[in-house]
């Protein structure tokens, strides 16, 4: 069948991957080409199983690293505490690595089937029924892009992100997003001094309403990240501003205060957010990744999610051949509990992902140590990575 994918990021590319060998896959991809820029995200859990199961796992690992941990600073450049990566790696059976968002996406494209037409600068703007109405529904979906070019086709898969354009339309009532109460910032820059001073571990500020990082991305780059407390109740995506990050983020550690006096003119800034929608499917349009369950980065699995999604769905097309709307309800019936289980765990972490008082923050400095400890650790990493 003639298969229309909206969106070329993770669960975009994965997707096709997994289709292309049975359909016609065309991939919308709204930007010029892809995605450079990003963050270091940690891969592990159900999306690193359906990456080995779609023989792709070597490809990623190969762009990926390990790092040793996490080494906490405070605002006089001391060092507080650290936690480091090897029982998390052991927990995970050795199915973890950290890669930068962007190598992903090029690690999918390297490894990308020939017979997908993937189409930049493609943004979709309207999707709607179209074909006759069958027994389950519609049997062809129309996609209405910015230059006025409709592209029809059997299934549409919308694979757009946290901010779906097509979540509204599939779930009413559900197309916001619900913000987590955070507001995250990030960047890569050329920086190899200080790269080669951040080493094998990542560097997290020990700080009260503020946190940054910086950790060194390879090549001689230097990756920072920035988070802040916001109003839960403001959804409006924020305007990137250099200045205004400069002057908020100032004093939290000296590295940190070098990466944030390098920072480029455009960077990554957005709302913490998840995306809820009851519903998955409706006629021949179907949510996949962010845009059905983004978790949030705080549950750290987005990315994992968008895999095992993307992989899950294709699954049950497989299983199902032509009862396409057969197969679309058993992907939500087979993936929505771990994609459910996944979002309640970033929910969880949303308190204590930057300390708010300076109580909090020596519970956590507690909580660190103790995780320190070898039986605590086992304890602590296994429910972290448990798939
Ligand atoms: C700072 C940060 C840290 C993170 N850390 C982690 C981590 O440690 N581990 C982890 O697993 N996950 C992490 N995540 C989450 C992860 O990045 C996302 O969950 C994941 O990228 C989701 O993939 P996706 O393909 O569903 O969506 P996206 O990656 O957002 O891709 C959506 C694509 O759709 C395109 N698009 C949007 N609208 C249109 C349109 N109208 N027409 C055509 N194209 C369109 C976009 O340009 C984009 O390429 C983190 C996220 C952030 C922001």
């Amino acid at each position: 069948m003639e298969v229309t994918i909206i969106g070329g990021g993770i669960a975009g590319l994965a997707l096709a991957h997994e289709l292309a060998p049975d359909h016609d896959v065309t991939v919308l991809e709204a930007s010029p080409g892809p995605r450079g820029g990003g963050y270091m995200i940690d891969f592990f859990g159900p999306g690193f199983l359906a990456a080995e199961r779609m023989g792709v796992i070597e490809e990623l690992r190969s762009r990926g690293h390990v790092f040793e941990g996490v080494r906490y600073g405070t605002p006089d450049g001391a060092e507080s505490g650290r936690i480091d990566v090897g029982p998390l790696v052991a927990a995970a059976g050795g199915r973890y690595f950290s890669i930068l968002r962007p190598e992903v996406e090029l690690g999918l494209l390297s490894v990308l089937p020939g017979s997908v037409d993937l189409r930049y600068g493609a943004r979709a703007v309207a999707v709607r029924d179209a074909g006759l109405e069958g027994a389950g529904g519609p049997r062809r979906a129309l996609v209405e892009l910015a230059d006025g070019t409709r592209v029809e086709s059997d299934l549409v898969v919308a694979c757009d992100g946290v901010r779906s354009l097509v979540r509204e339309r599939v779930s009413p009532g559900h197309g916001g997003i619900v913000p987590m109460g955070y507001r995250v910032a990030s960047y890569l820059y050329q920086d190899p001094e200080l790269a080669a001073e951040l080493g094998e571990r990542m560097l997290m500020t020990d700080t009260v309403g503020r946190v940054g990082w910086a950790y060194a991305a390879g090549d001689g780059r230097v990756g920072a990240m920035f988070a802040e407390r916001v109003d839960p109740a403001d959804t409006q995506r924020p305007v990137p501003d250099r200045q205004r990050l400069q002057r908020d983020f100032a004093g939290l550690h000296p590295q940190v205060d070098r990466a944030l006096a390098l920072a480029p003119e455009s960077f990554y800034d957005d709302l913490v957010a998840q995306a809820i929608a009851p519903r998955w499917s409706r006629g021949r349009v179907v949510l996949a990744g962010d845009a059905a369950h983004a978790p949030s980065l705080l549950a750290g699995q987005g990315t994992s999610m968008a895999f095992a999604g993307a992989e899950a769905l294709a699954r049950s097309l497989r299983a199902t051949g032509p009862h396409v709307e057969a197969g679309l309800a058993e992907y939500e019936r087979r993936f929505r509990p771990t994609a459910e289980k996944v979002q309640r765990s970033g929910r969880r972490s949303a308190s204590f992902f930057t300390p708010s008082s300076r109580a909090q923050l020596a519970v956590q400095q507690i909580l660190r140590r103790a995780i320190a400890l070898p039986g605590v650790s086992r304890l602590a990493t296994r429910s972290l990575v448990a798939p």
